[in-house]
């Protein structure tokens, strides 16, 4: 009931974020009139349009209502549920499961805080049935926000029949501009037995908690999902590659978080996955160096996203791909032909997130139809702040400490670091056999004015925290910028403003003083 109430509690919120996405002008409005006949579209006939999106997902939503505030004519092509990879199987229904698996560890501790629960019980398919309702409910509201913006839905396969060509099932639309978001799947290796694992998309189809888990993955949906299954009570091992997971992120983040998942429960497992087998419903894998793992009820792939271009027919279109099967595109989100554009995870730019599928998307329509200078929309994809929803969760921007040592030599870079715990986990309000959680976060400074290039932070709330402080980091700030601001008291983020040594911005330094 609890989880239940919660959750409720929050969806009307987040529900309310995602509609606001857009923006629409008095020009917009009058489109969105003028086009009120969206849903009625004589799909038969077809049509032409001054843009034509194909996916509509994150960035193809958000670039083709941009595009209609500025007055285009314009329709998005969807084969699956409006709102794509982030709505469906992606960041909203992997958030909820974030906040059941936050809640449960927070129902762990409740009793030192002084609450007696007793027993309590967790029904995976009560939530599971709420998450889908919100999903469906994020469906519609999509749906509404492209008629209101006046753009037209097409529902159904897209295909190229020439650059500005594309069609639906036997209807044929042509286009002054189109637009790939098609987006990714997730990859699955071709070994022996692969048939018998799921994906993420599968993870949100389980109707029952499963009760022994392999993950094999290192990325960060692989470290996501393992910790959500463990907390909501699954056995769980995560089956890594390499020596650990999320390589490309700060390696003192990353042991801390593999330390901290351990002390949850969840049993890191270095290995090559080679074959997996079932029998009666349980799965055995079997790795490379011949170890083998039995008795699983879910084996589930985490390795990784491949663009989804297969059916496109890009070539018929002139569209190259690279080596990875992603669309190739310069800085302007340009492809090979001409005016046919790319956005989002179909590109591969190494940030794929959903904010920057829509920063781009928003980027290009503002240039192609609003008039904005071509220098100022270049989608700018460094220095982009992103959270891990891992527990403990890791909120991550810029340079690593070894990025940065490699980039500038050793002479011109200063780490600053502070460890602590949360108040919430202060010793007198742990319970019984419970380790203590830390907070950690690193400063990476470069030059003599120390400007910051990178934030590395992991802990309980850092993914609320990084926002923020990424604003003052894009703007340039220095150390003594983040000194410079009183500390707001008693919080995490005010340990980041805190770090010894106080660098105040005097104009004339005093003496130096030691504490
Ligand atoms: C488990 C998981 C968790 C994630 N968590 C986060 C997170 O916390 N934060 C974050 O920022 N990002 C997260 N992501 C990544 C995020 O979902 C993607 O980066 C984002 O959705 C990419 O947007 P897109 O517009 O490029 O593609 P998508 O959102 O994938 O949209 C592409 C759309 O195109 C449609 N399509 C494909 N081919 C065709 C065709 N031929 N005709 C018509 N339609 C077609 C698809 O059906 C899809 O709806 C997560 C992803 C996953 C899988």
């Amino acid at each position: 009931m609890l989880l239940a109430r919660v959750l409720l509690a929050a969806a009307p919120a987040l529900a309310y974020g995602w509609a606001l996405g857009g923006g629409i002008n008095a020009r917009s409005l009058q489109s969105a009139r003028g086009v009120a006949r969206s849903a009625s579209l004589d799909m038969a006939e077809g049509g032409h349009f001054e843009y034509l999106v194909i996916g509509g997902g994150s960035g193809g939503m958000a670039s083709a209502r941009r595009a209609a505030a500025h007055g285009a004519k314009v329709a998005v092509i969807e084969r699956e549920r409006l709102g794509g990879t982030c709505v469906n199987v992606g960041c909203v229904p992997k958030k909820v499961m974030f906040m059941a698996g936050s809640m449960m560890q927070m129902l762990h501790q409740a009793s030192g805080y002084g609450y007696q629960l007793g027993e309590f019980e967790f029904k995976w398919e009560d939530l599971k049935a709420k998450r889908d309702a919100y999903v469906k409910r994020l469906n519609g509201i999509y749906e509404n926000n492209l008629g209101n913006s006046g753009v037209e839905y097409i529902s159904g396969d897209a295909k190229f029949t020439g650059a500005k060509e594309v069609t639906v099932g036997d209807t044929t639309y042509t286009a002054d501009t189109v637009l790939i978001a098609v987006g990714g799947t997730p990859s699955v290796p071709s070994v022996p037995g692969a048939e018998h694992a799921i994906t993420s998309d599968g993870f949100f189809e389980l109707e029952e908690l499963p009760g022994k888990v392999a993950v094999i993955g290192s990325g960060y949906i692989a470290v996501e999902l393992a910790g959500i299954l463990k907390l909501l009570g699954s056995e769980v091992d995560l089956i890594i590659r390499g020596e650990r997971p999320l390589k490309t992120m700060e390696s003192s983040v990353t042991e801390m978080l593999v330390s901290e998942m351990k002390e949850e429960g969840v049993n890191f497992v270095q290995g090559e996955i080679a074959s997996i087998s079932e029998d009666g419903g349980k799965k055995t894998l079997s790795l490379k160096d011949e170890t083998t793992m039995e008795g699983y009820d879910t084996v589930l792939f985490a390795i990784g996203r491949t663009p989804v271009t297969g059916s496109l027919d890009l070539g018929a279109a002139g569209v190259d791909v690279g080596k990875s099967g992603h669309i190739v595109v310069d800085d302007r989100s340009r492809t090979s032909a001409d005016g046919v554009y790319a956005v989002g995870d179909v590109i591969g730019s190494g940030a794929d997130l959903t904010p920057t599928a829509i920063a781009a998307g928003r980027l290009l329509s503002d240039r192609l139809f609003g008039g904005v200078p071509e220098e100022q929309t270049i989608m700018d994809y460094n220095m982009v702040p992103t959270v891990v929803f891992s527990h403990p969760p890791l909120a991550v921007m810029g340079l690593t400490e070894e990025q940065a040592l490699d980039k500038y030599g050793a002479d011109d870079v200063t780490i600053h670091k502070t460890t602590f715990v949360n108040m919430q986990y202060s010793r007198e309000f742990l319970v019984e056999g419970m380790f203590q959680p830390k907070t950690f976060a690193k400063l990476v400074c470069v030059g003599p004015e120390q400007k910051v290039v990178g934030l590395h932070m992991i802990g309980l709330a850092v993914d609320e925290i990084l926002q923020g402080f990424s604003v003052a980091i894009k703007m340039g700030a220095t150390k003594a910028d983040f000194d410079s601001v009183v500390a707001i008291h008693p919080t995490s983020s005010e340990e980041l403003v805190t770090i010894a040594p106080w660098q105040a911005k005097y104009k004339l330094a005093p003496e130096p003083v030691t504490a």
